[in-house]
């Protein structure tokens, strides 16, 4: 079963590889997709919807659809409580752009200085599309932000990020540990759920 996940991003690669093992994901770079896909949704809905939809519709361009079992895309946000959910599905550009992940840091800091209700939680909507079907699943990890960035690993606002149940950052913690509880993962194992029966 051969699936085309909408991203070039090789952390989120790496992670849903991982979670989908053994069914073979492929990148936008493999089908040879080089064009851009504007995110104009106003909702982490609307947004994994367009650019897997976008994706669906250059494969049977390309005369390709046939040869793969279906197309997902995934949005992320991060929606911090003491802001109303900000910045939510604008979490990419928040700092202005182009998207900077360390802008984008350094904002929420800002955002957060003396702030005592730093609860926050990720959120990711992954669409999943073929000839047969449209379907949207999502996943949620609750947490706080961090008063000031700690670690090296993960991507993003990873170094802020104190998931529930834990001391440190996305960015502290293993990969592994991520892998398994993280927004992406639960909408994953979601979508998992829904390829498998
Ligand atoms: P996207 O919708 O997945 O492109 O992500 C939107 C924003 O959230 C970008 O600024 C990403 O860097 C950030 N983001 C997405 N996933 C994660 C994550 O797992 N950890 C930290 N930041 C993330």
């Amino acid at each position: 079963m051969k699936l085309v996940f909408a991203s070039n991003n090789a952390h989120k690669l790496e992670e849903v590889r991982k979670i989908l093992a053994p069914l073979e994901v492929l990148c936008l770079r493999d089908i040879g997709f080089v064009g851009e896909i504007d995110e104009t949704g106003t909702t982490l809905e609307a947004n994994s919807l367009l650019k897997a939809q976008a994706i669906w519709n250059w494969l049977q361009e390309q005369g390709l659809a046939t040869t793969i079992s279906g197309v997902f895309a995934d949005d992320t946000g991060l929606e911090i409580a003491a802001l109303g959910g900000a910045p939510g599905v604008y979490s990419a550009r928040w700092a202005g752009e182009p998207s900077n992940d360390a802008r984008n840091r350094q904002k929420a800091l800002c955002e957060l200085a003396g702030v005592q209700d730093r609860s926050a939680r990720f959120r990711t909507v992954i669409t999943w599309i073929n000839q047969h079907t449209v379907q949207q699943v999502d996943g949620v990890i609750n947490g706080r932000m961090a008063t000031e960035e700690s670690g090296n690993g993960g991507f993003g606002y990873d170094a802020l990020f104190i998931p529930d149940g834990y001391d440190a950052t996305f960015a502290v913690l293993p990969a592994e540990t991520k892998n398994t509880i993280s927004h992406r993962a639960r909408a994953l194992h979601a979508l998992r759920e829904l390829l498998l029966n």
